[in-house]
């Protein structure tokens, strides 16, 4: 048994959607369980929709109207004249959202987004399952809400794994048998029976829960890029794939910022020892990246850039120095305003760290600091992290720019920098 997940950027259109159908059909072996993400962009136009619904702005049904047609638009292009079936369904689906945008927003803003960001996964699927059957396939539309099980932190729901293993192997396993299944990524269900999502490019990790919970082979993440590649293409020109990564470089490599796959992902199929795929679903021929245990492979460096960092320097004003007690209670502080730490660095009288630039919880962290550090704040800078650095890599990305902070340990160098001034 298989696990396939194919994002949002794989079913953009009605081609994308055939093309799924085409990668389906040449995989010639058992058992198919087939995660979906919401089509093309369409998570921030939901997004977009709560907001406007929550401020009561006046295109809110503009919003939904586009996010609608969108739909209807792909369901033309595949079905055409036979379209009626699925756009019903479909259009019954959105009346979800309908119901939901005439009350007065008097609800938990992240309840309510919810509700209505899930929808993108549910039609998304409904359309694709109708396509793969429509072309032969006999396949099954599975609401992934039945399986995947969910505290009720909205927006951000953690899964209860307990529970979530034995539905699927009661429940979902039969059904394996004798249909492929088409599943959402990204959402859940409470013990009340409401839906939950788990946070932003969740699909990733549904899909790594599938395929723990049913013991699959592997898990074969369909993307956009032949592999993962030692760098992001919108940073380098040159990048070059990885054939092979062991479980602890990927999630090395994901922890630092990499976003080929989300960073929950790799937990699970490590713990039952799962292969993890990442494919081309421009080139299916394509052979990938082999995640798995103890794959052995010469260390490419790998290059993680993050933007709009800036570096906090915290002084104690008595100048004393930094110590535990001083960590902790620092620490404390970035825990409870949600603020993540990219890298750190402490000398005898400050501690500095880089962190991505989120105005508003860093005026409330410094203001919390205040009292007794002295801070100081440089802003616009970049991050770059590498991992099995030497001097070559260091120095090709430090080209024109003051190194603020640089961070080594054996496998991995973290600098902090911005951009030389011109000369003038
Ligand atoms: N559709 C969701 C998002 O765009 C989940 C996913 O694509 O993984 O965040
Ligand atoms: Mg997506």
């Amino acid at each position: 048994m298989d696990i396939f997940k194919f994002g949002g950027a794989s079913v953009k259109d009605a081609d994308g959607v055939k093309n799924l159908a085409n990668i389906v059909r040449d995989y010639k072996k058992d058992e198919l369980l087939i995660v979906i993400s919401a089509m093309g962009k369409i998570t921030n136009k939901l997004e977009e929709l709560t907001e406007a619904y929550l401020s009561h702005k006046e295109n809110t049904h503009e919003i939904f109207d586009e996010i609608k047609n969108f739909h209807f638009n792909i369901i033309e292009n595949l079905f055409g004249e036979k379209s009626q079936k699925i756009y019903d369904d479909v259009a019954n689906t959105f009346v979800e959202i309908d119901w939901l945008i005439e009350e007065v927003p008097d609800q938990n803003p992240d309840y309510i987004y919810d509700q209505i960001v899930s929808i993108g996964e549910v039609v998304s699927t409904k359309i694709v399952a109708a396509w793969l059957n429509e072309v032969g396939n006999k396949t099954l539309w599975a609401d992934a809400r039945n399986y995947i099980q969910t505290d009720n932190t909205y927006r951000e729901g953690k899964v209860d794994w307990e529970k979530t293993q034995q539905i699927i192997a009661r429940d979902l396993l039969p059904l394996m048998r004798e249909n492929i299944i088409v599943t959402q990524g990204f959402i859940g269900n409470t013990s009340e029976n409401y839906t939950t999502t788990l946070g932003r490019e969740g699909s990733d990790y549904s899909a790594a829960i599938f395929a723990s919970c049913l013991n699959a082979n592997a898990l074969t993440i369909w993307k956009d890029v032949p592999g993962v590649l030692n760098a992001d293409p919108k940073w380098f020109d040159e990048t070059e794939k990885i054939e092979q990564l062991s479980y602890h470089d990927a999630i090395e490599l994901t922890y630092y910022g990499a976003t080929v796959i989300h960073p929950k992902t790799i937990k699970p199929l490590q713990n039952k020892n799962i292969p993890l795929y990442v494919r081309s679903f421009l080139q299916p021929e394509g052979s990938g990246t082999a995640i798995t245990k103890d794959s052995n492979p010469i260390p490419i460096p790998s290059f993680i850039f993050k933007v709009n960092q800036a570096l906090i320097s915290i002084l104690p004003k008595d100048y004393s120095f930094i110590i535990e007690e001083n960590l902790s209670f620092i620490f404390e502080l970035f825990h409870k305003h949600k603020i993540k730490i990219n890298t750190m660095l402490n000398s005898a009288i400050s501690f500095s760290v880089s962190v991505d630039d989120d105005p508003i919880k860093l005026e409330k962290l410094i203001a919390d600091l205040d009292d007794e550090f002295n801070i100081k704040y440089n802003k616009n800078l970049e991050l770059v992290t590498i991992r099995y650095y030497n001097q070559k890599t260091i120095d090709r990305v430090t080209v024109n720019k003051d190194i603020l902070l640089e961070v080594k340990s054996r496998h991995t160098c973290q600098i902090v920098m911005k951009n030389k001034p011109l000369n003038t």
